[in-house]
């Protein structure tokens, strides 16, 4: 194998690996429970895992999808978070190559999936996760790009615009439209994107809440309040910009320029 290819192998283990741990937050943090202590445990009959009960893809395969002890099925969600993160780490390490900017990139695609995860199944973006995650993103930018003048501008703007578009929607329609983990994580967002891309990633996640809306409507599989919670739109629209939303801004730039 080239040298390219046993580094590509590599980056698809270790999303493997990340995904694996990306399951076990998923299933503790939104329950308040520790990442580390107890070990994993079949929720059914308390089996405790071993390490080849918790090997990415393979154990679930060879488990036929069950707990080794009663049998229970577990979450199809464990093998399809683990492929995802090996698809989105190789989808990484093929636009950005092995620039350093690919380790900020890849930390901050992790911490999308946890949330997309937790509020597609709870409905809910953790602050342990959103807050912690918009240090992370400035401390990145202290040394990488966007840089942290950027990166600070980008976090207040993301979480400034969303908090003001929730404030006129309670204030025209006394309901909460807007929760406070979206602020956050849009202001997460633009701490490791800059304030380019956390626009291009508002505009994205409108666009493509709005189409999902509609189609919800047009399958008539119920109203707005069945579609999904925002801020899965919002992670799908970031790891958009994050790939490729500087090719996206140019592109629609130049537009103008002609
Ligand atoms: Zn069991």
């Amino acid at each position: 194998m080239s040298p390219d290819t046993l580094a590509l192998v590599g980056i698809a283990i270790l999303g493997l690996a990340i995904g694996s741990f990306l399951n076990v937050c998923i299933h503790r943090l939104p329950r308040q429970a520790s990442i580390v202590n107890p070990p994993s445990a079949c929720p059914q009959c308390g089996y405790t895992l071993r390490w080849i009960d918790n090997i990415p893809l393979v154990s679930y395969a060879l488990l036929g999808g069950r707990c080794r002890q009663c049998r229970a099925p577990i979450s199809i969600r464990y093998p399809v978070v683990e492929l995802l993160t090996m698809a989105v780490f190789l989808g990484h390490a093929i636009v950005f190559g092995w620039d350093v900017i690919l380790v900020p990139r890849l930390v901050f695609a992790s911490i999308l999936i946890a949330l997309f995860a937790i509020d597609l199944e709870h409905h809910l973006l953790p602050n342990v996760i959103t807050l912690p995650g918009i240090l992370v993103g400035l401390a990145f930018g202290v040394l990488l790009p966007p840089g942290i003048v950027d990166a600070l501008v980008g976090t207040l703007l993301g979480g400034g615009v969303l908090w003001l578009i929730g404030e006129a929607y309670y204030r025209y329609s006394g309901q909460e439209g807007m929760g406070g983990g979206d602020v956050k994580m849009l202001a997460m967002i633009g701490a490791f994107l800059g304030w380019k891309l956390v626009i291009l990633t508002l505009v994205l996640s409108s666009l493509l809440g709005s189409f999902v809306g509609l189609l919800v409507i047009a399958l008539r599989k119920g109203g707005m309040k069945q579609a999904l919670p925002y801020g899965t739109f919002l992670a799908l629209a970031a790891l958009t910009s994050s790939l490729v939303g500087t090719q996206i801004v140019d592109w629609y730039v130049s537009l103008y320029r002609q």
